[in-house]
């Protein structure tokens, strides 16, 4: 997060021209007191349950923001096996890392298996095949779409009916019949709808189906009720109320947990929320091209570095963090890769010149665990603020990099 502090701009205290001299442009900063300071308030709005909060590392998956979370007491969600063998590396207990893949097959699962992860399951057919295979000797939670449409881009929504994720509420005859002919023993149950919950009433209203399904099941010992926790990105804009939520739904769950004749835990797995605004993407002022219809500011990025904006219509709200007092003009910020890549169209910021630097903000989640090589670009280094102190986290990549993997044919060219 950027601040303007006697004239100049901070991230975590340490100014961002300090930042740019030691590391250079482009940079991904991440300042994790914002890291802790979100934690906290979703453990402390969540208190009144058994709550656990697992981080979804997808968002961001340096090992030091895990082990920072990891020393704050969270869980781990991850979607893959590289994911869970990061989580592992990075010291988690393997109990408390929760594997939720989408489409990978069964060998795939003996490995996260193989690690003693907590398996969520999230189609029928290899509910069945590993049912058949450890029956009650390993446990699984199942992922149920609740088919609730959240709010949000349709490429961030998971919960619809046209969607690829979890199993249908409609089929949980199917699953009871697979359980008991399998004996599998289903230890969860877990939704996690889209990524923006606009409406509390809509989510809790999905809390509420998934509720009822849990009749079928009789082994439980937690809800997981995935994220969909969004942050403003802009001044006003829309952001979910954690703090409206978290007692409202604790409340209900205890009643629920009464209901069902034993006390279960409630997980939670926020990615967005954790790390989104911690980061900020730094890069530098290449070019301004006047055209014939626009002022662009091309910049050393792009698309291979901040996707967001361009895959998800995402808002980034950019500061000239050279030139704190300049006048207002009208900017549309653009990328060095060859395609649109737009950051940003008719931006105000203060006067831009050739050589400042822009911060994006907001670049904390799915900034640069989505970047790419594109164009034989390298990818940016990553510092992080820990303590009041900078530590770079990741290198900037270097032609050795682009080269690594490829295997020239010998007597060719
Ligand atoms: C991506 C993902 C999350 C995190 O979503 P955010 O919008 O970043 O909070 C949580 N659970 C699962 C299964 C996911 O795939």
């Amino acid at each position: 997060m950027i601040q303007l502090n006697n004239g100049q701009y901070e991230i975590g205290g340490i100014p961002v021209s300090e930042l740019v001299q030691k590391y250079q442009a482009p940079v991904y900063v991440y300042d994790s007191a914002i890291m802790e300071r979100q934690y906290t308030q979703l453990k402390t709005a969540f208190a009144g349950a058994d709550t656990n909060i697992k981080f979804a590392c997808k968002a961001l998956n340096n090992i030091n923001v895990l082990k920072f979370f990891k020393s704050l007491g969270a869980g781990l969600d991850t979607v893959s096996i590289q994911e869970v063998w990061t989580g592992i590396k990075a010291g988690f207990n393997p109990k408390a890392i929760i594997y939720t893949p989408n489409c990978v097959s069964m060998e795939e699962i003996d490995l996260a298996v193989k690690e003693g992860v907590q398996i969520n399951i999230d189609n029928i057919s290899i509910l069945e095949q590993f049912g058949n295979k450890y029956s009650d000797t390993v446990p699984v939670s199942v992922r149920i779409n609740p088919h609730i449409m959240a709010g949000g881009n349709i490429n961030i929504s998971t919960g619809h009916i046209d969607s690829k994720f979890g199993i249908s509420i409609y089929q949980m005859r199917h699953v009871e019949r697979v359980v008991k002919s399998t004996k599998v023993k289903v230890n969860g149950i877990h939704m996690h709808t889209g990524s923006d919950i606009l409406d509390v009433d809509v989510f809790l209203r999905a809390t509420e189906i998934l509720f009822e399904v849990t009749g079928s099941f009789p082994d439980l010992e937690f809800i997981d009720l995935g994220s969909g926790f969004k942050v403003p990105y802009k001044p006003d804009d829309y952001y979910t109320d954690v703090n409206d939520i978290g007692p409202k739904l604790t409340a209900r769950f205890n009643e629920f947990c009464t209901a069902y004749g034993k006390p279960l835990q409630l997980w939670f797995e926020p990615g967005k929320f954790l790390v989104s605004q911690s980061g900020t993407f730094l890069v530098k002022v290449n070019v301004i091209k006047q055209t014939t219809a626009s002022v662009f500011i091309g910049v050393d990025s792009g698309l291979n570095h901040l996707i967001r904006p361009m895959f998800y219509n995402s808002y980034h709200h950019i500061t000239n963090a050279s030139n704190p007092e300049g006048v207002q003009r009208i900017y549309t910020v653009v990328g060095y890769i060859c395609e649109t890549d737009t950051f940003a169209w008719d931006r105000k910021l203060s006067e831009v010149r050739e050589g400042d630097i822009l911060a994006f903000q907001n670049a904390g989640a799915y900034g640069f665990t989505m970047s790419s090589n594109y164009n034989s670009r390298f990818r940016p280094a990553e510092v992080m603020i820990y303590n009041g102190k900078d530590y770079l986290v990741r290198k900037r990549e270097t032609m050795e990099d682009i080269l690594r993997n490829q295997v020239e044919i010998p007597g060719l060219g």
